[in-house]
């Protein structure tokens, strides 16, 4: 089956990981911009950063026969700095016109502080003049008044709940999203937050509308193919073919189509080989070091 991780920060992650998500049968991958783990103390880092979402890692990707797409955003914790903050909203509805952004995100918030709101509320305004959906981040400490903040933000600023996804859910958040218009994505890590087998409870409880999975894999520790082994689990729990593709293709596709720039034509389906061409140059750059180019 066809699987699409809707939240992957693949700029930290290994050729290794390509080939191995490739191989697990992930044909389209979703990196949100985000924070890179120390702050960022120059505008211009931004245009570089957004620059190599739509770039670089967009080729890297298609290296393995993995479609590449980002929303782009500030995300919530540089939404602190004020020196940061104005000129980086100046910069993304350039960007966000560009091929491959098909939303605006991560935003949301972090500390909740006046600031991120601030920043969060001007990035839904920026999603609905460029008719995008939002990926929002839901905070890791004080996760349930995090989400309930973020839905009340949502409904003020009149976006259409069905453009927005709401990330990082529990079993304490879930129930509040799916009291809205709103999609809930839930992000599978290794040891902590949201395991295979709560997530495969959770879609018991709940169904598979509107229900999104992803590893939210960075440059922490986490696993590039927990949607592969969520699927799995979904299988081996007695879930059929189509339900588990509803899951892990259909409902991603189907939210970042609503972009309008969802360009799926180069996904291949399962059991015919994606078409790769490692002789090509990124601004003569390959992923190879002397290796035989792949060509399929
Ligand atoms: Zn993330």
């Amino acid at each position: 089956m066809k699987i699409f991780d809707p939240h992957i920060h693949m700029t930290s992650r290994t050729t290794d990981d390509y080939e191995r998500m490739a191989a697990a049968g992930i044909v389209a991958v979703l990196e949100p911009a985000f924070w890179l783990g120390q702050p960022r103390t120059q505008v211009g880092t931004f245009i570089d950063y957004f620059s190599s979402l739509i770039g670089w890692e967009r080729f890297r990707a298609s290296q393995f026969g993995i479609a590449h797409f980002c929303t782009l955003a500030l995300n919530p914790k540089e939404a602190n700095d004020d020196g940061l903050a104005g000129p980086v909203l100046e910069l993304l509805p350039r960007f966000l016109e560009k091929d491959g952004v098909v939303g605006v995100g991560e935003v949301g918030y972090d500390d909740m502080t006046v600031r991120e709101e601030k920043v969060f509320a001007a990035q839904v305004e920026l999603a609905k003049t460029a008719q995008l959906p939002v990926l929002v981040h839901t905070p890791h400490r004080d996760k349930k008044r995090g989400t309930e903040r973020s839905l009340a933000l949502i409904r003020e600023s009149g976006i259409d709940e069905a453009m927005v996804l709401i990330d990082h859910n529990n079993e304490e958040t879930l129930p509040l999203v799916k009291e809205t218009g709103c999609w809930a994505g839930h992000s599978i890590y290794p040891d902590t937050k949201m395991t295979e087998e709560r997530m495969v409870a959770l879609i018991r409880r709940y169904g598979r509308e509107r229900m999104i999975i992803n590893s939210a894999a960075d440059w922490g520790k986490s696993d590039p193919l927990k949607v592969p082994r969520t699927a799995a689990l979904m299988a081996s729990a007695g879930f059929a073919a189509a339900e588990i593709e509803e899951v892990v293709w259909k409902n991603p596709a189907d939210f970042f189509a609503q972009s309008g720039k969802l360009d799926l034509s180069g996904v291949t389906e399962p059991g015919i080989a994606p078409k790769i061409d490692q002789s090509l140059l990124f601004e003569g750059n390959s992923v190879l070091r002397g290796q035989t180019p792949r060509k399929s």
